[in-house]
C-alpha cells in the first residue's frame, strides 16, 4: 500500500512511496502523460523512492464516465493526497461551462500559480540571448477578473448592477453594457507576494518585482503594489530592500515594481535584471506565456498551482486540440512540471535528474515538431519517442 503525504504546521511530510493523483486531461493530455509518467517514475526510482500514480477523472473523460466535468470525488482526492499533477482541460470560449482549471484552483484555494521560465540550451528562440531569461512568475490565482463575476449584456443581473451603479454611485453606462468585476483583496495579494518572497529567500534569488497596472487601476492593481511592499517590509524586513534604497553589490533581496506594459518590454530588452515576478491574475497569465515564447514556447513551460498544504502541478499550455492524438505535441512542459513536483516533495535530486535528462535529450538533437520546425533541416521526433529519449537519459 502506498503511503500518504501529510501536512502540519506549514510543512509537508512526504513518505518514500507516496500516492500521487493525476488527471490525464483533454486534447493532447493523455499522450503527454504517457510520455511523462515513466520519466517521473524512473527519476523517483533512481533516487530510492517509488510513486504510485492514482488516476482521477476530470474534463471530457469524466463527463463520459460520471456525467460531470469535475466530480466532487476528484476534488476530495486532490485535497486529501495534497500533491498531484494534471494535464490540460478544455474550456469553451464565450459560454458553456466555466473553466475547470479555474474551478480546481478556487476549490482547493491554490492561490499561487508558479511558473519558472528558463532556457534549455539548443531550444530555438525568437530572441538573440534566451539564456538571459531566468525568471519565476508568481501569479495570483483566485481573484482579479478571473473570479468569474461577470454578466452578459442585457441580462437581468447586468441590468440590476447597472441600475445600482447609476442610482448609488452616479455611474452612467451605455445601455446593454456587459459587466464584470475585478475583486482584489489585501489578504490574497499579500499571501501571493509572501509566497514569492519565501521562494526568493529559499532559492537565493536577487530580486522580487511587483508587476501591476496601478497607474490606471489604482485601487486594485495599485493596492497590489502597496500591499506587496508592506509584506516585504513587515515580514522580510532584514532580508529585503526597496530598489530605491539598494546599494551597489546589494546582498538583500531587492524589491522592485514595474507597470505591466513596461514589464513586457523589460523582459525582452533587459531580462537579466529580473528574477522573481509577483503579479495579479490576468497580467500573470499574459506575461507567463510571453516569457514562455522567449524560451521555446508553451511546449517547454512548466507550472504549478500551490496553496497552503495542497499543490497541483500542470503544464502552462492548454489542450492544443489540433495536435490531439497525432503524437506530435511536446511533452516537455508536463515533464518539467513533474520535475517541479519532485522538487516540491523535497526530492530535488530527482527533479534535477529529470531536468538534466531533458537537457541532454535536446542537446543530442531530439526535439518535437514545435521546436524542430524552427531549425532548418531538423527532423522532428514524436511525443512518445521524445519521452523515451528523456527516459533513457534518466
Ligand atoms: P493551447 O492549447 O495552449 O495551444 C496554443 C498553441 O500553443 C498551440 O496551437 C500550439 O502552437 C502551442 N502548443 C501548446 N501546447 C503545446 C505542446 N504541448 N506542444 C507543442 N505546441 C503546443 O491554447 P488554446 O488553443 O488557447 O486553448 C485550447 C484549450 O485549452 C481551450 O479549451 C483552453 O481553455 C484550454 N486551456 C487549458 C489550460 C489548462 O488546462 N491549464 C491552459 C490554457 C488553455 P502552434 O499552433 O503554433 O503549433
Amino acid at each position: 500500500m502506498p503511503s500518504k503525504i501529510t501536512y502540519a504546521e506549514g510543512r509537508l511530510t512526504v513518505p518514500a512511496d507516496p500516492e500521487i493523483p493525476f488527471i490525464e486531461g483533454d486534447g493532447v493530455g493523455p499522450e503527454l502523460w504517457r510520455a511523462a509518467e515513466p520519466v517521473l517514475s524512473a527519476a523517483a526510482a533512481r533516487t530510492g523512492r517509488r510513486i504510485s500514480f492514482l488516476p482521477v477523472a476530470a474534463g471530457l473523460q469524466a463527463l463520459e464516465r460520471t456525467g460531470e466535468h469535475l466530480p466532487r470525488a476528484t476534488l476530495e482526492t486532490l485535497a486529501d493526497r495534497r500533491v498531484s499533477i494534471k494535464g490540460p482541460l478544455a474550456t469553451p470560449v464565450g459560454g458553456g461551462i466555466r473553466s475547470l482549471n479555474v474551478a480546481i484552483r478556487q476549490a482547493l484555494d491554490l492561490y499561487a500559480c508558479v511558473r519558472p521560465v528558463s532556457h534549455v540550451p539548443g531550444v530555438p528562440s525568437p530572441v538573440r540571448e534566451p539564456g538571459k531569461v531566468d525568471m519565476v512568475v508568481f501569479r495570483e490565482n483566485t481573484e482579479d477578473v478571473y473570479a468569474g463575476l461577470e454578466w452578459p449584456s442585457g441580462s437581468p443581473e447586468a441590468e440590476a448592477l447597472a441600475g445600482f451603479l447609476s442610482e448609488r454611485l452616479g455611474v452612467s453606462l451605455r445601455p446593454g453594457t456587459a459587466l464584470g468585476l475585478k475583486p482584489m483583496t489585501e489578504t490574497a495579494s499579500k499571501r501571493l507576494v509572501r509566497a514569492a518572497l519565501r521562494w526568493a529567500v529559499a532559492e537565493g534569488r536577487p530580486s522580487v518585482t511587483l508587476v501591476h497596472k496601478g497607474n490606471i487601476m489604482k485601487y486594485t492593481e495599485g493596492a497590489f503594489r502597496r500591499w506587496g511592499y508592506e509584506v516585504a517590509a513587515e515580514e522580510f524586513g532584514g532580508l529585503t530592500v526597496p530598489e530605491a534604497e539598494a546599494g551597489p553589490g546589494e546582498r538583500r533581496i531587492v524589491i522592485k515594481d514595474r507597470i505591466a506594459d513596461n514589464m513586457f518590454m523589460q523582459t525582452l530588452l533587459r531580462p537579466a535584471e529580473y528574477s522573481v515576478l509577483a503579479m495579479p491574475n490576468l497580467n500573470g497569465d499574459y506575461l507567463s506565456d510571453a516569457l514562455a515564447a522567449q524560451t521555446g514556447g508553451l511546449g517547454m513551460a512548466p507550472g504549478a498551482n500551490i496553496g497552503d498544504g495542497v499543490a497541483v502541478f500542470e503544464a502552462t499550455h492548454g489542450t492544443a486540440p489540433k495536435y490531439a492524438g497525432k503524437d506530435v505535441a511536446n511533452p516537455s512542459s508536463l515533464i518539467l512540471s513533474g520535475a517541479l513536483m519532485l522538487d516540491h516533495l523535497g526530492w530535488r535530486d530527482a527533479g534535477d535528474l529529470v531536468r538534466a535528462a531533458l537537457r541532454r535529450a535536446v542537446a543530442d538533437g531530439f526535439m518535437t515538431n514545435d521546436l524542430a520546425r524552427q531549425i532548418p533541416g531538423a527532423a522532428p521526433c514524436g511525443t512518445a519517442a521524445f519521452g523515451a529519449e528523456v527516459l533513457r537519459r534518466v
